[in-house]
């Protein structure tokens, strides 16, 4: 993913920048007996995050060694930390360096101590009015923005990955997905509430059995795509397709047909910034600088049913 070498002869560009991609590696490498681990904030299926001290209170999410288990994880951990050191942004999580080696593997980060719109929107049923909704994801198509202009795709924006700290939102855990998702024997698994993330191209890819190389196709536009869903979560307190079996939410997306927004009560535009995040094509998908335009334009105030402002609920469904 980095090419900074500007010699005309391609082997000698490719050599320089794996040179320069393993010094920089080694920039980054914290020794694993320099970090003071504390307790387990949280696990997911492949890492397990601990609060710590390194220079500072910070996250250390360690990889689960179970699943660590392979030369070619171990090159994919190594490409993604060489991503992650690319990225300086307020709304994303400051990433402080990695132990990169076997058996322990983690990524540092700062420490998030607010909580994630997951927990706010899903357990604690909190309502935003729309002025801060709309600010939330400003700052998220801030941060998300940046990813992209840096050539990084995030592949599971999802609002567990997004922190409200004090109003200020940070994302977190961008790039990872390949490393520890993908795989787990060869049965494709599939977390609750991630379906609701997917686009329809990447939909489509998903194979009861994934074989070794099966990536999914994770583009900016299926990034765009999931921050369609964390608007509409944002906007109705849920995730869409609701009560639907994953077999009927595979079959619906993949073959176009957008979730409902009976649940919305909203007006146009705020309807049709979901249509264009959901829009079946990806190349349809507005980008993040436009998509901060259009947040920018929509009056603050929760605008309700009225004649001069008709919802068009037969457009959720289809197209
Ligand atoms: P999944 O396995 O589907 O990814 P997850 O996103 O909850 O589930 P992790 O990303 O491994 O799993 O995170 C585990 C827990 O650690 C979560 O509760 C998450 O909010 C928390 N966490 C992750 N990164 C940080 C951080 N930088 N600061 C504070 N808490 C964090």
């Amino acid at each position: 993913t980095v090419s900074d070498g500007e010699n005309a002869d391609p082997r000698c560009t490719r050599q320089n920048s794996v040179s320069s991609v393993s010094q920089s590696l080694r920039e980054w490498d914290i020794p694993y007996d320099e970090l003071d681990r504390g307790e387990v904030i949280g696990k997911g299926r492949f890492c397990i995050v601990y609060s710590g001290n390194w220079h500072g209170h910070v996250a250390i999410k360690e990889l689960r060694m179970d699943y660590v288990n392979d030369e070619k994880t171990l090159e994919a951990f190594k490409a993604e930390v060489s991503t992650f050191r690319k990225t300086r942004h307020e709304n994303l999580v400051l990433f402080m360096g990695a132990c990169m080696k076997p058996p322990r593997l983690a990524i540092v980060t700062s420490l998030c101590k607010g909580r994630t719109l997951y927990t706010h929107i899903h357990v604690q049923k909190d309502k935003f009015n729309m002025s801060k909704t709309i600010m939330i994801a400003q700052q998220i198509s801030q941060g998300m923005g940046y990813l992209h202009a840096r050539g990084i795709v995030h592949k599971d924006l999802k609002t567990k990955n997004i922190f409200l700290e004090s109003g200020k939102v940070v994302i977190t855990d961008f790039g990872l997905f390949n490393v520890t998702r993908l795989r787990r024997g060869n049965w494709l698994s599939i977390p609750p509430g991630w379906l609701c993330y997917l686009a329809p191209e990447v939909m489509r890819s998903l194979r009861v059995v994934q074989k070794q190389d099966d990536g999914l196709p994770f583009t900016p536009y299926s990034d765009i795509y999931c921050f369609g869903t964390v608007w509409y979560e944002l906007l109705c307190g849920e995730w869409p397709h609701k009560g639907l079996p994953p077999e009927a939410i595979i079959w619906q997306v993949g073959r176009g047909m957008k979730p409902s927004l009976a649940n919305l009560q909203a007006s146009r535009d705020v309807k049709d910034i979901l249509m264009a995040c959901w829009s079946y094509q990806p190349y349809e998908r507005p980008e993040f600088s436009n998509i901060q335009i259009t947040l920018n334009k929509l009056p603050k105030k929760r605008l309700h049913r009225s004649p001069s402002h008709p919802i068009h609920l037969s457009r959720s469904a289809e197209s």
